[in-house]
């Protein structure tokens, strides 16, 4: 007998609204049909959608960033995804310059993690490597992790990897089949004037520093044949750009992710009085730029949120660039906001494209034996309201949406049911290792 049975939806699948009902048994979704087969719970869906499980390959949950500690954790930030249908998240693992120290950052992240309401996994992140890389890369390995984010940028912070050390990372993804993670930005183009204020960030942070250093990464990648994976693409250049020389690289040797900020809000807004709230690296761009992120939106890879979210006093009370907070909440909202831009193509960039390039096994949408990770969406308009975690603000508050989340399912148990929120024991993902 199946443990629930969903009828009268519309399942997302295959690319398109079926009217089916959908069994669930244990974890995983164990029936999909028109029949209705003996259940120990039937629930009525009244026509509404049904969606997979969305995943957040980008977040940063309790993250210190030299001045205050991001208000979201894992728990409040996790309470907060559900809301807005993600089911699994991937935060980062501090820095490490070496396999000694990667093991030191999972083992402190991991523990940091307890109490996750969704599935959960983490990058590895490198800085100023000063050991093997292989060894590294084969530690990661062991870990079951499949992604190792660098920056092109932050030297200031002893955070920047080289060039060399690069080549050696994108030649090392070719070889055992992980990704590369960059942000990017050109190191030496980044102002760090003591007098800037978070007014000069989209200066301090050009879009031409994205440009010129994503090109010389995609060119590396496609030299090296290497597997090169940018996060948060900000910039319409940029990504016009890529698509331009590289183009037929892309889902190959390149892959590009951007957050519903940058398709969103322009610069402009930094220029009210609250402009504070919009504050994060890579910055916003000018309105032609975002019209151009919305042109090639077909490119993209991934949508991540980049979620990193602060109280409005944290931002206020560091207005000088040198100490500002940089970070916006933003996963209650990304899917719907984003869906209600480009519909239904956010779903595989918010599902299927994430679970296939982070390789996780049973997590790419509505299928037979995959995690019953689902979303049940209504017609309902609303107006965005604060956020469900711990900040007091949502730079989406006010927005006007078409839709709304009522139900998420992870792992066969409901954690949002007709907006209530249920407590939810999320567990940790280790990448499946076969070939990309
Ligand atoms: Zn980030």
């Amino acid at each position: 007998m199946l443990d629930l049975l969903l009828v009268n939806g519309f399942a997302y699948i295959d690319e398109r609204y079926q009217k089916v009902n959908i069994g669930i048994s244990g974890e995983r979704i164990s029936y999909i049909g028109k029949l209705t087969p003996e259940a120990k719970r039937v629930i009525d869906v009244h026509h509404n959608r049904i969606l997979p499980g969305f995943i957040d390959p980008h977040v940063h949950f309790a993250l210190y960033c030299g001045t205050v500690t991001s208000r979201d954790d894992f728990v409040s930030g996790s309470r907060s995804a559900i809301y807005g249908g993600v089911t699994t998240i991937v935060d980062f693992l501090d820095p490490s310059r070496n396999a000694k120290e990667l093991v030191e950052t999972y083992n402190k992240r991991l523990a940091e993690a307890k109490g996750c309401n969704v599935d959960y996994h983490f990058h590895a992140c490198i800085k100023e490597p000063n050991g093997d890389l292989e060894e590294y890369v084969l530690k990661m390995k062991d870990l079951g992790i499949n992604t190792v984010k660098l920056f092109t940028t932050y030297s200031e912070t002893h955070r920047r990897t080289y060039d060399e050390d690069i080549k050696k990372l994108l030649k090392l993804s070719r070889k055992y089949k992980f990704l590369v993670c960059a942000h990017i930005e050109k190191d030496d183009m980044i102002m760090h004037d003591k007098v800037l204020t978070y007014k000069n960030l989209p200066d301090a942070r050009s879009s031409a520093a994205e440009t010129i250093e994503a090109m010389k990464l995609c060119e590396m990648a496609v030299k090296t044949k290497g597997k090169l994976y940018m996060v948060h693409c900000s910039s319409g250049h940029t990504l016009e750009s890529i698509v331009t020389t590289y183009g037929k690289y892309i889902g190959k040797n390149i892959f590009i992710e951007s957050c519903p900020q940058y398709f969103i809000f322009n610069k402009e807004v930094l220029k009210k009085d609250n402009g504070y709230l919009y504050t994060f690296a890579p910055p916003l761009r000018s309105e032609v730029e975002r019209r151009k992120m919305c042109k090639y939106f077909d490119y993209l890879s991934s949508i991540g949120t980049d979620h990193c979210s602060f109280n409005k006093a944290d931002k206020e009370s560091h207005p000088l660039l040198e100490g500002h907070p940089l970070g916006v909440g933003g996963i209650e909202t990304s899917f719907l906001a984003m869906y209600e831009m480009f519909g239904e193509k956010v779903i595989a960039k918010m599902c299927q494209n994430t679970a296939k390039i982070q390789r996780f096994k049973y997590k790419n949408g509505i299928k037979l034996k995959n995690y019953a990770d689902l979303v049940i969406m209504s017609s309902d308009p609303q107006v965005v309201n604060k956020p469900h975690g711990d900040a007091d603000y949502s730079i989406y508050e006010g927005m006007h949406l078409s839709n709304k989340i009522v139900s998420t399912i992870a792992r066969g148990k409901f954690v949002l049911k007709d907006d209530k929120f249920y407590p939810h024991a999320g567990k940790l993902l280790k990448c499946e290792m076969r070939r990309l």
